[in-house]
């Protein structure tokens, strides 16, 4: 009887350490689009795409089979977000010291707040950031901080080591001299050979702006840059990553902007995809 109780509790202790050596994931939703030059309607995105993830029109597992319904998951909720920098305290709010962040995004302007507090635990981060756009203004309208502007904020802040940029297909002089000046790798779709992506050997945050798909895959955006990668290419790119991904967002959805849901559909894919690499 008493070897059974201390069996019980050896065995308990056990699940704690290992919950606790087993890396979390955290999903954090920011509904924030106050940075969009353009058009309004990302703030909207978390709730659509966890909508179209729990309908019961696809199962829960991505391609490599994992499932998302794990225990390892903590599903944070989604957070309205009024000034800016709430979402730097927010997230390091929820980076503990052995959870990894998924955030479901809101406009790009998150980005730079999110690197901001992942850095205070990553000194060395590299970034794949996969967009129509390379986001790299040194200011956008008077706004510094505008969704046009994130990689700019990150890169003169020293907060990634390598920014590798796949899918732009919209550089202007002002940005192909912010690319040079912070020694950005830019794989433009004008000459793009997926082959040739590096490989990572820092720590890696994925940021995927969803119109880095062309517009024909996802229409749910605010700036349609027709001649983009296609969904099959994005997931291929993601699958194909062997650097450990330590945090990761979707951004850009725009569900004003959406035919029939599709795009938060591809959403709610890549979120599969995205976090089943973060595993
Ligand atoms: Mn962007
Ligand atoms: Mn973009």
């Amino acid at each position: 009887m008493v070897s059974k109780i201390i069996g019980c509790r050896l065995l308990k202790q056990l699940q704690v350490i290992i919950q606790f050596i087993m890396k979390k994931i955290s999903i954090q939703g920011i509904q924030y689009d106050e940075k969009s030059s353009y058009q309004k309607g990302p703030k909207l995105a978390p709730a659509i795409i966890r909508e179209a993830l729990n309908c019961g029109s696809m199962n829960m597992f991505s391609e490599n089979l994992s499932s998302i319904e794990n225990a390892m998951i903590d599903d944070k909720g989604d957070f309205e977000i009024s000034e800016y920098f709430d979402i730097e305290k927010l997230t390091e709010n929820h980076l503990n010291s052995n959870t990894k962040i998924f955030t479901l995004g809101g406009d790009h302007s998150i980005t730079f707040p999110i690197i901001k507090a992942h850095h205070k635990k990553y000194s060395k981060l590299d970034i794949l950031h996969i967009d129509a756009h390379s986001d790299l203004y040194d200011d956008y309208e008077g706004d510094k901080y505008s969704h046009a502007c994130p990689f700019a904020r990150i890169m003169e802040n020293k907060l990634a080591v390598r920014l590798v940029q796949v899918g732009i297909r919209t550089l202007n002089a002002h940005q192909a001299e912010q690319a040079d000046k912070f020694n950005v790798e830019i794989h433009q779709m004008k000459d793009l050979d997926l082959t040739k992506i590096p490989k990572f050997k820092n720590p890696l945050y994925i940021s995927l702006d969803m119109d880095g798909f062309d517009p024909a895959f996802a229409p749910g955006v605010s700036h349609h840059e027709p001649g983009g990668l296609t969904s099959r290419q994005v997931i291929n790119l993601i699958q194909n990553i062997d650097a450990e991904i330590i945090g990761a967002d979707i951004v850009e959805y725009n569900p004003n902007r959406d035919i029939q849901n599709m795009t938060a559909f591809l959403a709610a894919k890549m979120m599969k995809e995205i976090i089943s690499k973060m595993m």
